[in-house]
């Protein structure tokens, strides 16, 4: 027989492991992806309860939810200010720490305005490492194939 575990405690252990999943990954993962995962380790989980706990770990300063425009949004647990580069080919985001720009950039800026600032985010786009390689290995190939028909 199952032993008895109240609610409660069902509740910060699933929220324990969605924190725990979210430290052990840079790939910024939507919700949905949480839920998958952790799916494997709470059969009985709804996405419903991944957004709650999402939403509850945001409040205790644990992650930061990552806004992405017209696509969904993304999770992460790295909470030090940190800028975001993204692969226009495959989409993923990979953490780019320059946190002396960070600073300065927050100083320029306040010298500028009035207005009082207390963050900024920036993403630089271009093309990943694996993007990149692949792109090279599909343009050999094609040289290749030129070089036969001639
Ligand atoms: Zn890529
Ligand atoms: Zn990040």
């Amino acid at each position: 027989m199952a032993k008895f575990e109240p609610k409660t405690i069902r509740q910060s252990k699933q929220r324990n492991h969605l924190l725990q999943l979210l430290r052990s990954t840079d790939r910024h993962p939507t919700a949905d992806w949480l839920y998958e995962q952790l799916k494997k380790n709470f059969p009985n989980l709804s996405l419903g309860t991944v957004y709650r706990n999402l939403s509850l770990l945001i409040e205790q300063g644990e992650v930061k939810k990552i806004h992405c425009g017209s696509t969904f949004d993304r999770f992460e647990a790295n909470t030090q200010p940190h800028y975001h580069l993204i692969c226009e080919s495959c989409g993923t985001m990979t953490d780019l720490e320059m946190p002396g720009m960070y600073n300065d950039l927050n100083k320029q800026a306040k010298q500028l305005t009035t207005f009082t600032i207390s963050h900024h985010k920036i993403e630089f786009y271009g093309i990943c490492q694996k993007c990149a390689r692949k792109d090279a290995r599909a343009q050999n190939a094609h040289a290749e194939t030129q070089r036969h028909k001639e």
